[in-house]
């Protein structure tokens, strides 16, 4: 049984690293993580690879401080900090994604706030918080690669689904995996759609209200079969 469930998690977790690269999300970096089906102490994440790549044989098992259980040789990734210590502090979130899709890199460079635009953005949230690693650590490689810039990561994302890297790229979570992916292939679309209307005068963007109502519609089980469905057709694993 725990088996079963262990490999169904690597398999739904290939395909989130496939759909996450076909949907230009994820590319040469960034990382996709799944919280242990039977341990919540552990998370899976791929050995150090590009995501349109990854099969089940790189699925790796994770403690929560970011040491492998079984490593045999295998490189990992340097920033898989940002998963275990977003699991140590948000016993709700069950899948992490980090990215750095190109159409959010404005909203970390500059004042302009990102905030949903058009219905499927809600899941994003009504507040994204930025967190810039000058604040607490100066002039570092940019990485998340030590537990003091994770839990400082995660200290930002806060109780909320999404969080900018400042100059660097964004961070979704989810209560399952399809709603972290979801999350963040939405996350993208909105920011693109922010920055093509914000030429053509004031942006009229969801109230709260509407984000709230909207998002926890979407992140229901329903639109996310529809999604999760429409993703693995266009990445060619439609019928698994
Ligand atoms: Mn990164």
């Amino acid at each position: 049984m725990n088996d079963d469930l262990v490999a169904h998690a690597t398999r739904e977790l290939v395909l989130a690293n496939r759909i996450l690269a076909r949907e230009d999300v994820i590319d040469d970096f960034g990382h996709v993580s799944l919280r242990h089906p039977t341990n919540p102490d552990r998370y899976l994440l791929s050995r150090s690879r590009s995501p349109v790549a990854v099969t089940s044989d790189d699925i790796m098992e994770f403690e929560l401080d970011g040491t492998p259980v079984d490593q045999r040789g295998r490189r990992v990734y340097s920033e898989r900090a940002i998963h275990g210590t977003i699991y140590m502090a948000r016993p709700d979130v069950r899948a992490v994604i980090h990215h750095h899709a190109r159409a959010i890199i404005p909203f970390t460079v500059t004042k302009l706030v990102l905030k949903p635009v058009f219905h499927m953005g809600s899941v994003m949230g009504a507040t994204v918080p930025v967190w810039d690693s000058q604040d607490e650590f100066g002039d570092t490689n940019m990485l998340v690669d030590d537990l003091p810039r994770g839990h400082s990561l995660a200290r930002a994302l806060g109780p909320h689904r999404s969080v900018l890297l400042a100059r660097h790229g964004a961070c979704n979570v989810g209560h399952n995996l399809r709603a972290a992916v979801f999350t963040a292939v939405y996350m993208k679309d909105n920011a693109a759609m922010v920055l093509a209307s914000l030429p053509h005068g004031p942006v009229s963007y969801l109230t709260p209200g509407e984000t709230e109502k909207t998002a926890a519609m979407l992140l229901s089980d329903m639109p996310l079969a529809r999604a999760w469905d429409y993703w693995l057709t266009r990445a060619n694993f439609a019928g698994l």
